[in-house]
């Protein structure tokens, strides 16, 4: 059974009329997933992360920062591409609070699996700054939930965002209860996620070069990112879907489509399976075309329904 955590709130943050971080994406998301195929998926609503659980990754000048929003009608930028606006905290707050719920309900036995489809992103937040459209690191404030919640001891944290989770590295890369596996775009944005950068030995990174497609981004899962998961024996499998890495995409230059998401989701369900009780939660980072976003989104999810 597979959970969608989504929250209206997610739709109100508004970076600007040009802004690529938009709230169509979500909207394009949710249309494409109105339709009689995931009838069956259980929709839930997200709660507001605590603040407990956002301390434990981010600092409080951080929290405090982004939970102050902006005053309505003057939105600015917290780096050269990250805005908060009135309606910033309540989606920031909504989107961590899926992930946590989602840990919960998966560690708990209400279901195995969950997609949350929530905005904004996460995995470039470091602990004390928002950068590259992220507020809150969703999928570190959830590992860090289970943790520390749920007292689990191996949680792995799959990236394939085509850009580097540089935030969700730095927030565990002396935590060797986190595994963290990255396949990213190099060079490009946010210029981190060197293979050599290995943290304590829980840092795994994988770089493709502009134009890279399907051949490459598999044979670099399949000899390098997975194997390393395997080994680890990940209690829970964490999951950063970003669709940034599509060949429509506009941020960057792979050539992924569709079933390029599809076989890496299986893979990640796969893995899950052999070693979390199946037990997996993904959380939305990029994707910024918005027909290949939902249309890879659907891909992601039923793989994840099989
Ligand atoms: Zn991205």
């Amino acid at each position: 059974m597979l959970r969608l955590y989504t929250h209206s709130a997610c739709l109100k943050h508004d970076p600007g009329a040009f802004h690529v971080e938009r709230p169509a994406r979500l909207r394009a998301i949710l249309e494409a997933l109105d339709h009689d195929r995931y009838a069956a998926l259980e929709r839930i609503e997200a709660p507001r992360v605590t603040r407990e659980a956002l301390l434990r990754v981010h600092e409080a000048t951080h929290v405090d920062e982004v939970l102050r929003g902006a005053p309505p009608g003057a939105p600015y930028a917290l780096d050269a591409d990250t805005w908060l606006d009135a309606d910033s905290p309540q989606a920031a707050l909504r989107a961590a609070g899926a992930v946590t719920a989602a840990v919960d309900a998966v560690l708990d036995g209400q279901c195995q699996r969950a997609f949350c489809a929530v905005r904004p992103p996460g995995h470039h937040a470091t602990r004390d700054e928002a950068m590259g459209f992220c507020l809150f690191n969703n999928i570190a404030v959830g590992a860090a939930h289970a943790l520390a919640a749920h007292g689990l001891r191996r949680v792995a944290i799959a990236d394939f965002d085509v850009h580097h989770g540089n935030g969700t590295q730095a927030i565990f890369a002396s935590e060797r209860r986190v595994l963290f596996a990255s396949s990213h775009q190099s060079p490009l944005y946010p210029g981190t996620g060197d293979e050599a950068e290995r943290g304590v030995g829980n840092i795994v990174n994988g770089t493709l070069p502009p134009g890279a497609g399907s051949a490459e981004f598999r044979a670099l899962w399949s000899e390098l990112l997975l194997p390393r998961l395997y080994a680890f024996r990940p209690q829970l499998v964490l999951v950063s879907a970003g669709f940034d890495g599509h060949r429509r995409d506009p941020l960057a230059d792979l050539q992924l489509d569709r079933e390029d998401y599809a076989w890496i989701s299986a893979q990640l369900l796969a893995l899950a399976r052999a070693h979390a009780d199946g037990r997996l939660v993904s959380t939305l980072e990029g994707g910024y075309d918005l027909p290949a976003l939902a249309d890879s989104v659907c891909a992601h999810v039923s793989a994840l329904m099989e």
